[in-house]
Parts: C-alpha cells; structure tokens; sequence
C-alpha cells in the first residue's frame, strides 16, 4: 500500500516526533495584484481600513505572540499589490519604502530584534534581490507552488506563472535560503499534474538543498470566490497526493500538512506527514479564517494515541540550523541559537542552567515509542549503546523521558542503594590569567575574554596554603584546584602548587589540574606525561578533576576551544594518570552548540577508556550556563540545556556507564536546589563537594551560591528520604547523616 509505505518512510526518516511551529500570523497586506479563484485572503482597497498593518501593529502581534511563547513570525501578503493599486504605491512611498518587499524586510527586522521571534516571510515570486534582502531578516522564506500546470484558478494571476514560480524556488536555492513550498490539491490539476511538480521541488533540492518542507494543502471553496461551487479537494487525492509526495521527495525534506483543513488532522499521519506547520494561539489562518487552529494539547493527544510525539519546532528546520550550516544568514543565527535545543528544535521549557527558575515537571502524556521501549526492554547493566543507540534515548519525549528516568533510577538503587553522597570541599582557582580562547569561558582574563567580571589575579603560593589551612579547619578533606594557563606558569609551577598545599594541611586530598593544565606542564617541562604525572603524584597529588573535557570530538572543540588540548590529548592525560596510579573523573559541557551524536560519541569514547583502565569514579555532567560567557554574547551558542535534556544526560548516562562507572554526580551550582533534587531521582546519586568559593559558573552567570552549606544539603535530600553520607574523594564513607 502506498500509505503504508510512506509511513515507514516517514518514520524511519524522522522517527517518533511529529513537530509544528508556534507561531503568529503577520498579514502585512490582504491587497494583491492577483486574482486567484480560490482566494479570500486578498481584499479589495475599500474593504480595508489601510492597505498595509502599521508598524506599531506589526508590534502589537509580535509582541503578543512572544509573550505565550511562541517563536515564528509568519509574514503572509498579497503580491506585488503597488504595481495595481494607487493607494499602495502611495502609501509605500509616503514612508520611504521601494515596494511592498522592501517594507516587509523592515517589519520583519523590527520583529526579529525588538521579539526575537523568527520571521518566516512568504512574499510570493520574487527576484534574487528580493530574495536576498528577505534573507538577512528572516530565518527561513516559502512560497507555495500550488501547481506547475497552467489552471483556470490562476488565470488572473500573473505571479502564479509556472515558470516564475520554479524561477524563484531555483533562486532561493542558489541564495542557500532554507525554502518551504508546496502544493495545492484540487485546483484543476490532474495526479500527473501533481507528480510533475513534485519533481520539479525534488529535482531543485537535489540541485541546492534548500528544501525544508513541503506542504500538501486541499482545496477547500469558499464564499465569495469564483470558485465557491467547485468541489473540496476529494479525500482520496489528498490522501494520495501526501503519500505520493513522501515516496517522491528526498527524505531530508520534511512533509506538512495544515492542521485546520481537515476534521482529523491527526489522521494525516498514517499517509506519510511529520509536521503540521504553523498553529498560532493567538491569530487566526488569515487565509483560511473559517477554519480555526486545533489547540495544541488537543492535537498533542490526536499524535500521542497515534504512538507519536508532538514537540514544538522553529521555522527554519533542524537540518539548517546545526553547527557548519550556511543556509542562515550570521544576522539571525543568534536568535535561532536563543530559541533552540540540542536538536535544534524549539526549546520546550524556560529553565536555564545556573538560573534560579524552577525546573519543570515531568511531561504527562505517556507516550512511549517502540524504539525507545525496545532499547529499554532489552536492557541490563553492563549493556553497552551505540552511538544511534544513545542518540536515540537522548531524543526521548513525553513518556519515554519518564521511562529512561526511571529506569536510570532503579538501575542506581540496584548498583549503589540509596545513599546520597557528597564531599566536603574548597574550591582554589589559583589564576584566571590564561592564554587559552575558550568561547565558553567567563572566567579567564586573557586575550579573548570580554572583561566582564573581577580582574586578573594570581595567588600567591603562599595565598594558596592559607587558603587550604583555612579549608581543613572548617572541616574539608579535599581541595580542588583548577585554574587559568597563566603565560608564565613552567611545568615546575604545578609541583609548586601541590607542595604549597601539602605547607597548608599535610593530609587533605588534592584533587588538582585539569587534563589541560597536566599536559601544559608537561609539555613546559619537556616531559612525557607518564613521567610528568608521576612528579605530580610524588609531590602529593591525589586524584585529576576530569574537567577540560569540554565534549570531547574535536569538530566541536573546533568551535568551543579551538586552541585547547584535542579529544585524544585530553584522553591520553588521564590513560597516562591511571597508568601511575591516580584516578580522576569525567566531565560534559553540554548545551553549547553540540547535538546529541557528539554526547553519544563523547560517553563512548570515556566508557572505552575505563574499560581499558578502570581509573574513573564518576562522571559530572556541567550543563552549559551561558548568560555571561562570551559565546552566548556574541550569538553563537544557545542558551545552555534545556531541563529534559539535563535529565536525559544524568539517566542515559546512568544506563551507559552502569557497572563500569557507577557514581553519577550532579552539579548542584548548575542546577540548582530543585533541580538536583530531580536529577538524584534520574539516575544520580552523588552531589559533589560542597565548593567553598566555587567561582567558575558564576563568572559565567551562575545565580547558585559559593558554598553549599550541611544544613541546606540535608534539606535538598530530605524529601527523597534516602540517606546523605559524607564521603572521601575516592568514596569512603565518612560520616553519617
Ligand atoms: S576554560 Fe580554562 S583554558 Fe579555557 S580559557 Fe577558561 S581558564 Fe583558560
């Protein structure tokens, strides 16, 4: 059967997930020098209280839109009405505007830096400099091609010339404009009619790889239109036409159809869809206006008794948006990033790492996929996920994160018990002088940072044994030292430093020195690592922070830290420090700018390493904070991890590692009170240190405190009713209690 087969095609191209684009409706003008027989949307002058939306409507709706959520501008117009109408062209010219496309790029300009809502703009057929002008405001342009054959429906519209139309789905490919496009069903045209346009789309996105999506829409007739007495699209060439269109086109463009043209939009789904397009909580469908969105909750349960997800997307689809793309114009990555996840979907919460908002509950749909339940059903610890297999589980929604999540949680009861651990500690970050151009960091004052916080320091050795005197007194058992890469630190400083901390308290644990700061000293004292490190051991050093780990595949680190130690670099420090005995741990920034692949390949590359060496103890996700690093400021990274994400990174992790590395910390600095309480329900069972004078994530924006104190320890943990247990750095139980 054709459905069946589009179907499985849709799935296997886009899984589970059913996306729509929240959005509002812009009718920058309803006066157009067309005059298709359908159409309802173009309105005579009289019938108008002004031929264009002012700008201060514009605004109105935007601003609307923004404030329930909603990420897409949709620009919708008539064409080029100033070459029919007078008061068009006067009105445009009143204010300075060239034309009608003119004026849309200055209202969707306004929209995008006043809202940061992304302007999608169908203007209709236009000129590559039209395009192009369009291309610097918005972040993705369409215009349907309803049909290559000449019809009576668009006898009257110069603009839906055949082709003109394909000239300006050529044009936008050449211009790397990510293009939405589609067809119009029962307009006069025959299925023959239909496949050759859909070749027509096909064979342009082979040519330029523009095409985003394409919308299958039926012909429904209206009132007033000449052609109020044809017949609606029939069901079956819809149907068909869907299907035939998802066998047709490349599987990199998504398949769409509008979600108020039909009473069960949700029964689209089984002939090949994966996308509903714009729905607007706010706006009407100016071009179908008797047909009123479906709320989302109602529709979200149409998908999910389907077995499907339904998850908010933005207007410029994933594929478009990912790390080396050049489809979207360097004026409005920065507002995509903002709005994105780690797939490059909307957002679908509003909590920041490092932020004090509180975290939201866990999705109430009870979804769950058969590709996730078949990765879970089989599952014991000890299994070990490929790549696909842990891309997949990060890509869980609705019930399937609550299926992970629990799992990860039971697999800790079963491993480790109950126990929530944490180390009493001090934090001394001896420099923030540093040479290194970390995009991410806050904290460094060097030739790359923007200054924005405190000025460079360096301790003295002397700064850094009272500072461990003091941490013994109040009750430490280990200090953690990180710091810049000073210009003028040699090899011989780190030995310096783990003696001037034995000068301050002979037994505390010195947990010291990232993977960067051991292979710069190496390297300054023209040593190999192994003998390096056993120096550093000597001296007294204890365990390595796995810090420095960024994510760890080097296109990211191209970005992220381009001048920092490579992922096998950072690799080959800690095989070298379990060689000589000295353990250390695993850290993930995520929430940057990487997507799921490079987690799933970073938790593959460590887990292979503690396999060969067993020296890891833990593993620390660091959620991204961003609000002052340098990389958010300058629009290229997004706003950090969302919360489902931080709770997929803690439980897939917990499933990964289990039997090989069983400890799983969360870092209560990032995720604050709440929220650590939610991940130690994920799969986590550790806390970390208490870090007196943590100021790492706080120079990135961090609103958590320098110090957790016993007191609020006991009561972060007390709800779950498990046990808190002070530990030693290497996981002795210390005290109760
Ligand atoms: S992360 Fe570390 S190495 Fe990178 S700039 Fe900051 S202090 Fe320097």
């Amino acid at each position: 059967m054709l459905s069946e087969d589009a179907y499985a095609i849709a799935r296997e191209a886009f899984g589970h997930t059913i996306t729509y684009s929240p959005k509002v409706f812009i009718p920058l003008t309803k006066l157009c020098r067309d005059r298709c027989g359908y159409c309802t949307f173009a309105q005579a002058p009289a019938r108008l209280t002004s031929p264009y939306m002012d700008l201060e409507e514009v605004m109105a709706v935007a601003e609307a839109g923004r404030s329930v959520g909603v990420t897409e501008a949709l620009f919708t117009l008539g064409e080029r009405p100033e070459l029919r109408y007078d008061v068009a062209a006067r009105w445009l010219a009143a204010r300075g505007y060239r034309s009608t496309v003119d004026y849309v790029a200055t209202a969707a300009n306004m929209v995008l830096e006043a809202t940061g809502l992304l302007p999608h703009i169908n203007a209709g057929a236009l000129y590559e400099y039209e395009l192009a002008q369009l291309r610097a405001v918005s972040a993705s342009q369409g215009m349907m091609l309803e049909t290559l054959s000449e019809v009576e429906a668009h006898r009257m519209a110069p603009d839906k010339d055949p082709a003109r139309r394909l000239a300006t789905l050529h044009t936008a490919g050449q211009l790397r404009i990510p293009f939405t496009t589609g067809l119009l069903v029962g307009i006069g045209e025959t299925r023959e009619d239909r496949i050759d346009t859909l070749t027509a789309i096909a064979a342009a996105h082979e040519q330029y790889g523009h095409v985003q999506e394409v919308i299958i829409q039926n012909f429904l007739p209206k009132a007033g239109t000449a052609m109020a007495k044809w017949p609606a699209a029939p069901e079956e060439e819809f149907h068909w036409t869907i299907a035939a269109a998802r066998l047709l086109l490349p599987t990199s463009i998504h398949l769409q159809a509008p979600p108020n043209l039909s009473d069960e939009p949700a029964a689209l789904l089984a002939f090949g869809i994966d996308d509903f397009g714009g729905i607007s909580p706010v706006t009407k469908d100016h071009v179908n206006p008797e047909r009123a969105w479906p709320a989302i909750a109602t529709l979200g349960d149409a998908v999910a008794a389907a077995g499907l997800h339904l998850a908010p997307r933005l207007t410029i689809y994933p594929s478009f948006v990912g790390m080396r793309t050049d489809f979207l114009d360097a004026s409005v990555r920065p507002a995509v990033l903002t709005l994105s996840d780690a797939h490059s979907l909307s957002r679908d919460d509003h909590w920041y790492s490092g932020d004090d908002a509180p975290p939201p509950p866990l999705p109430t749909r009870d979804v769950r996929t058969s590709r996730i339940q078949a990765l879970l059903r089989d599952y014991t610890p000890g299994y070990e996920f490929s790549e696909t297999e842990l891309t997949t589980l990060f890509s869980a929604r609705d019930g399937d994160v609550r299926a992970v999540v629990d799992l990860a949680d039971q697999v800790r009861t079963e491993l480790i018990g109950s126990e929530v651990t944490y180390v009493v500690n001090r934090n001394i970050n001896y420099t923030n002088v540093c040479t290194f151009k970390c995009r991410f960091c806050a904290f460094s004052k060097g030739p790359l940072s923007l200054n924005l916080r405190g000025e460079p320091y360096l301790l003295t050795l002397d700064d850094i044994s009272t500072r461990v005197r003091e941490a013994a007194e109040r009750g430490a058992t280990e200090v953690c030292l990180q710091g810049g890469i000073h210009p003028k630190f040699d090899g011989e400083y780190y030995i310096d430093v783990v003696a001037a901390v034995k000068a301050g308290s002979p037994d505390i644990h010195i947990h010291a020195f990232s993977a960067l700061e051991v292979f710069e000293g190496a390297r300054r004292s023209g040593q190999d690592l192994t003998t390096y490190l056993t120096r550093l051991k000597d001296a007294g050093l204890k365990t390595l922070p796995g810090t420095a780990a960024e994510i760890l595949d080097d296109d990211v680190r191209a970005l992220l830290c381009p001048d920092k130690l490579k992922t096998d670099e950072w690799l080959a420090v800690h095989e070298a420090a379990h060689g000589v005995g000295l353990h250390s741990n695993i850290t993930i920034m995520f929430g940057a700018i990487e997507s799921p692949e490079h987690w799933a390949r970073h938790l593959i590359r460590t887990r292979d390493l503690q396999l060969r060496t067993g020296g890891f103890t833990e593993f620390v996700p660091l959620p991204f904070v961003h609000m002052a690093t340098p990389m958010f400021l300058q629009g290229k990274s997004r706003r950090g991890p969302t919360f489902r994400e931080c709770l997929l990174m803690h439980a897939v992790a917990r499933l990964h590692y289990a039997t090989v590395i069983n400890n799983i910390q969360v870092s209560w600095v990032k995720m604050g009170i709440e929220g650590s309480r939610r991940i130690l329900q994920a799969g986590a069972n550790d806390v970390g240190g208490t870090l007196m004078d943590e100021n790492i994530s706080r120079a990135a924006g961090a609103v958590h405190g320098q110090e957790m104190d016993l007191t609020t320890l006991e009561a972060l943990v007390a709800p779950l009713g498990r046990p808190l247990v002070q530990r030693s750095t290497l996981y002795r139980t210390l005290a109760r209690g």
